[in-house]
């Protein structure tokens, strides 16, 4: 892949339930110009209202793993449910040939491996929920989830909270308002140099 010092990339990983896909939406919003989200690639099945292309590109394991063959991605990772995801280098050239900095939604695990081979040029921002009782009630309340998802998502999140000392920037996500205002200075700042 041909990548260039000034190329940069933005992950924000949380937890699920954490208020991740508010605060990524916000930051489209407020920083259109700057930002493009990028779209991973995923096995599992879209929910209610993903399209693909937009959410992911929803492909099948046989394509995901031809994928994984010809070093198609930067980063991948089975994520819980024996489901794959996983960030294209194709989908960072894309993004990066708009002028534009791609800005990623991954899991704990992909943003410490893009961070290993990014380094500097990666702001990794680690959105932590308040507590795991929060969480619980979040999920809960969203209702998107079986129970049995349910507890799998917040024993994964258990594991991703104890792996935010990796990360550049953690910002508490008691205020989701504050939270989104936190998020966009902490993004200024870093595309400013
Ligand atoms: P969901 O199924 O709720 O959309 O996503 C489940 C988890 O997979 C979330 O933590 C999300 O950030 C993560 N995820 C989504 N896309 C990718 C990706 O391309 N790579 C990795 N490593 N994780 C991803």
């Amino acid at each position: 892949m041909e990548t260039h010092s000034s190329h940069k990339i933005v992950i924000l990983a949380a937890p699920s339930g954490a208020g991740k896909t508010t605060i990524m939406a916000r930051m489209m919003e407020w920083m259109p110009d700057q930002l493009s989200f990028s779209v991973s690639s995923t096995t599992r099945a879209p929910r209610e209202g993903e399209r693909d292309g937009v959410d992911y590109f929803f492909i099948s394991e046989e394509q995901f793993k031809n994928n994984i063959e010809a070093d198609g991605f930067l980063e991948w990772e089975m994520v819980y449910n024996g489901q794959y995801y996983g960030t294209t280098k194709k989908e960072m050239e894309r993004i990066w040939n708009l002028n534009k900095v791609p800005l990623l939604d991954i899991d704990v695990y992909g943003a410490m491996k893009v961070k290993s081979i990014y380094g500097s040029q990666v702001l990794s921002i680690f959105i932590q929920p308040p507590s795991l009782q929060t969480l619980r009630e979040r999920l809960i309340q969203r209702g998107k989830d079986s129970m049995e998802n349910i507890e799998k998502r917040l024993a994964k999140a258990a594991e991703e909270i104890a792996q935010k000392i990796h990360f550049d920037t953690i910002v508490v996500n008691d205020d989701l308002n504050k939270a989104c205002e936190n998020v966009h200075k902490a993004v200024v700042e870093f595309l400013k140099n």
